[in-house]
């Protein structure tokens, strides 16, 4: 399987606008690998997009997508979904006001996930009923597990109460990704689809120390409810016995550089950048 890291920032992008820390002044010079935008990747196999920042256009650009058949979505937080309309910047033919039915893409959904996604609207209601009712998508849901093509995914749910976030486990040819880039915490460990993939790809969680301000979280801080700490996400990936890990979703308030990260990188583990492809 081939998968492209479209964007390795997290809930903001790297340059925060009009940051002027050490980071962003640096990614502002640098540009990728420095710069980071919003959590998405691209499963090649079966031209299956996850997830749509705010800037989702632009990365599909840099990237030289040419086409996509699905998108999926992991949750519906902002950072995940805000980019939703570049379904019709990608299918409407703006002179005729009519999708080109061609570049109409599958939205492919577990059933809960479908569900509350008409929770997200514009002035003319739900986001999911104006573009399926205009044809720049058509919906696909499934329980758990769907076969496309070459590829079959589970969806594996992390509950975490109020609100619903999917581990997804692609699998083609005996070769298995685990796909968690947020919200992955209590991450379903117990379940076998997770056991030994060929890659994680995982959110590396709070890092404790070296933050700007020398800030320290509290025990009760509310990010320790979603996210694990960096040394709990390698126990975790220790755990399932991971043979190679991939660090996504990297927050600009964690204070690192691409190179810092790059010198922290080990055997197992690395850290990815925008545009990064991996074959599995
Ligand atoms: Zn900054
Ligand atoms: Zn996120």
């Amino acid at each position: 399987m081939r998968l492209t890291v479209l964007g390795s920032g997290g809930c903001m992008v790297i340059p925060k606008p009009l940051c002027q820390c050490r980071i962003c002044r640096e990614a502002r010079k640098k540009g990728a690998p420095y710069a980071r935008a919003g959590p998405s990747a691209f499963l090649h196999d079966i031209n299956l997009l996850i997830d749509t920042p705010a800037e989702i256009s632009c990365m599909l650009n840099r990237s030289r997508i040419r086409h996509i058949d699905y998108l999926t979505f992991t949750h519906l937080d902002p950072d995940h979904v805000e980019g939703f309309r570049m379904v019709e910047q990608i299918t409407l033919d703006f002179r005729t006001w009519h999708a080109y039915p061609e570049k109409q893409i599958c939205l492919l959904l577990p059933e809960e996930l479908s569900q509350r996604l008409p929770s997200i609207h514009s002035q003319y209601g739900p986001l999911v009923d104006a573009y399926e009712n205009r044809g720049f998508i058509r919906r696909k849901t499934f329980e758990s597990r769907v076969q496309i093509g070459p590829v079959s995914i589970d969806a594996l749910p992390v509950d975490r109460g109020e609100q619903i976030a999917f581990v997804y486990v692609f699998q083609r040819a005996g070769r298995r990704i685990v796909y968690a880039p947020c919200d992955l915490k209590p991450f379903p460990e117990h379940r076998s689809e997770v056991k030994r993939p060929d890659l994680l790809v995982v959110q590396p969680g709070i890092f404790e120390s070296g933050l700007r301000h020398r800030f320290e979280y509290p025990v009760d801080h509310i990010s320790r409810s979603t996210l694990y700490t960096f040394e709990e996400t390698l126990e975790l990936a220790a755990r399932i016995e991971a043979k190679k890990v991939l660090f996504v979703h990297l927050e600009e308030y964690w204070n690192r550089s691409y190179d810092d990260y790059r010198a922290m990188e080990s055997d197992v583990f690395s850290f990815a950048y925008d545009g990064m492809q991996v074959e599995v």
